[in-house]
Order: C-alpha cells, then sequence, then structure tokens
C-alpha cells in the first residue's frame, strides 16, 4: 500500500472533544446543555444502531439525548404531531428523524416539517437551499464530514478536481455544492455517466457515494488522488456465514495508486457522528446568542 491511510476515527475523536470543551462553556453561560431529539421509527437493525450511536455520542458531549422510539405502525399525523411538539420545545435544539420511514409515512413531508433551524441533519429544502447560494444553515452530516477529512487532508481545495460519485440529496448533491463553494472543480457521476473510469481519471479528489460494493477500482484513479470513500455495505466474509463492511471503493487496488484513502469501516462513517453533534451545538449557540469563536 502506497497511500496515506486517513483516519477518520481519529478525526472525529479530535471534532468531538473540541465539541464536548465548547458544550462545557455554553453550559456555563446559559445553564442549560443543547439538546438533540432522534425520532426511530419501528425497528429497523441498522437504524437503531445508528440512533444507538448517535444518542451515545451526544451525551459523551455533554449534550441531553432525547430519544423517542415509536412503534412501526405509528400514523403520519402521530409522527407530524411529534415533529411539532419538537418544534416548540425550547430544550430541543436540534431535530433528526431516521430514515427510512415505514411506507405509510411520507418522509419529504416529515422532513419539511421539521423547523429548518433544528433541522440538523440539513434535509429541510430551505436548508438544501441555503447550501445551493451560499446562506448559513445545517448542511447534511456526511458530505460535511467528507470535506472537513478533505481540508484536513489537503489544506485548500481551489482549483483542484473533484469527482463525486452518485447524486443522492443526502450525500452527493450536497457534497458537490460543498466542494464547490471550497471552489473546486467539480463533477458529478452518477448511473447513467458514460466511461465512468475516464471521468474519475481526471480527478485529484474522488468522493464515491454510490451503495455498490467495491465498485470504485484503483486502474480508474489518477496517481495520488484522495479518496474518500463513503460507501457502507455489508457482504459476505471469506469466512461462510459472517458478512463484513466494505466501501463503495476497491481498498486493496486503490490503495496501491491513491495519494490518501478512508478505510471502510473507520471513516467516513464515524465523521458522520461527530459533524451531527457539532451541528446540534451550533443551533444551539445560534438559538442562545452564544458566540463560537472558532469554526467548528
Ligand atoms: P443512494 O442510493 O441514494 O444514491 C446512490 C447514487 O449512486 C445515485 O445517485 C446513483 O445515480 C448512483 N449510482 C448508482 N449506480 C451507479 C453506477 N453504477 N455508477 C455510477 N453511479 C451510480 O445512496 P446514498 O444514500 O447516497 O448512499 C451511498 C452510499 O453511502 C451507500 O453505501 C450508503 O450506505 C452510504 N452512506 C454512508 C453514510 C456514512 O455515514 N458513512 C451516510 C449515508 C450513506
Amino acid at each position: 500500500m502506497t497511500a496515506r491511510l486517513i483516519d477518520g476515527k481519529a478525526a472525529a475523536a479530535t471534532l468531538r472533544a473540541r465539541v464536548a470543551g465548547v458544550v462545557h462553556r455554553f453550559l456555563a453561560a446559559t445553564s442549560r446543555a443543547p439538546g438533540l431529539a432522534v425520532v426511530l421509527v419501528g425497528e429497523d437493525p441498522a437504524s437503531s444502531v445508528y440512533v444507538r450511536a448517535k444518542g451515545k455520542a451526544t451525551i459523551e458531549a455533554g449534550m441531553q439525548s432525547f430519544e423517542h422510539k415509536l412503534p412501526a405502525d405509528t400514523s403520519e399525523a402521530d409522527l407530524l404531531a411529534l415533529v411539532d411538539q419538537l418544534n416548540a420545545d425550547p430544550a430541543v435544539d436540534g431535530i433528526l428523524v431516521q430514515l427510512p420511514l415505514p411506507a405509510q409515512i411520507d418522509a419529504n413531508k416529515v422532513i419539511t416539517r421539521i423547523d429548518p433551524d433544528k433541522d440538523v441533519d440539513g434535509f429541510h429544502p430551505t436548508n438544501a437551499g441555503r447550501l445551493a447560494i451560499g446562506l448559513p444553515g445545517f448542511v447534511a452530516c456526511t458530505p460535511l464530514g467528507c470535506l472537513k477529512l478533505l481540508r484536513a487532508e489537503l489544506g485548500d481545495l481551489s482549483g483542484k478536481s473533484a469527482v463525486v460519485i452518485g447524486r443522492s440529496n443526502i450525500v452527493g448533491k450536497p457534497m458537490a455544492l460543498l466542494l464547490l463553494g471550497d471552489s473546486a472543480t467539480v463533477t458529478v457521476a452518477h448511473s447513467r455517466t458514460k466511461d465512468l473510469a475516464s471521468v474519475v481519471r481526471q480527478a485529484d479528489i474522488v468522493v464515491a457515494a454510490v451503495g455498490r460494493p467495491e465498485m470504485v477500482k484503483g486502474d480508474w484513479l489518477k496517481p495520488g488522488a484522495i479518496v474518500i470513500d463513503v460507501g457502507i455495505n455489508r457482504v459476505d466474509g471469506p469466512e461462510p456465514g459472517k458478512t463484513r463492511l466494505v466501501g463503495d471503493v476497491e481498498f486493496a487496488s486503490a490503495a496501491q495508486v491513491a495519494g490518501a484513502i478512508t478505510p471502510v469501516p473507520g471513516g467516513v462513517g464515524p465523521m458522520t457522528i461527530a459533524c451531527l453533534i457539532r451541528n446540534t451545538l451550533v443551533s444551539a449557540a445560534r438559538r442562545e446568542g452564544f458566540v463560537l469563536e472558532n469554526d467548528l
């Protein structure tokens, strides 16, 4: 392997510790801790793991965690009523409704009901619009975490050529807008892109958010490229009956060519949660008029 390993776990621990330090000062100044409400509908195993991890990180940062677990047959009206209640609750600075939601609930309707100034996931159309035109708001945690890893690796992204593979609303599109905001030259590739390998080969920065195990190969990369692998795919492991996690990039071949690469797990995943608690602190600070001296 020639690539440097981008240690998302360490970067996330550093960010979480910085957030915890500021939470301490926030508490002293305002006599309350920032609060994050997480809503889980049903018992999807992956979602349950994420919700547990989010609650733990919130508490470790010195914040209040409000967990709302609703049965899988919850009606849309009941979920919207809970969102209204959380919007009105002064102790709640951030609201996160874990996706996916059961079929009887329209996720767009629920996301749009969240107060945009408590939308720490950054999924509300108002926050998507703010990002698009460069206004302060909340940026989705996964692409924000990727941007932080890239800045730490490269410093200035200005003029770099970046390819984002994937155009979802929660990863690909906001990622492309963040890179554009840092003055990278951005290409968004997707399922209809022709000759993806040659598109990827132009890039100094590759962000893969596809959901296809090990799709991006080492010989697609420009030597020295910085590779951020967002993918989390569960595949059969070498031992029968055991699974393992892989990214959207074939790590072994990519690490021979890239300048630096995130592992899966231990890359983007931990940064996502660190950015969630960061966004919650930013929300609390805005709502209380508490000045954050340093950019977190
Ligand atoms: P999605 O399914 O919503 O979007 C996938 C995108 O990939 C689509 O825009 C599609 O056009 C594109 N695509 C599909 N097949 C392609 C192909 N053959 N070539 C080029 N592009 C193709 O997925 P998502 O929600 O954006 O998530 C992407 C991956 O990131 C998944 O593996 C998901 O589990 C992972 N993820 C990780 C985190 C994290 O915290 N690390 C967070 C969110 C998502």
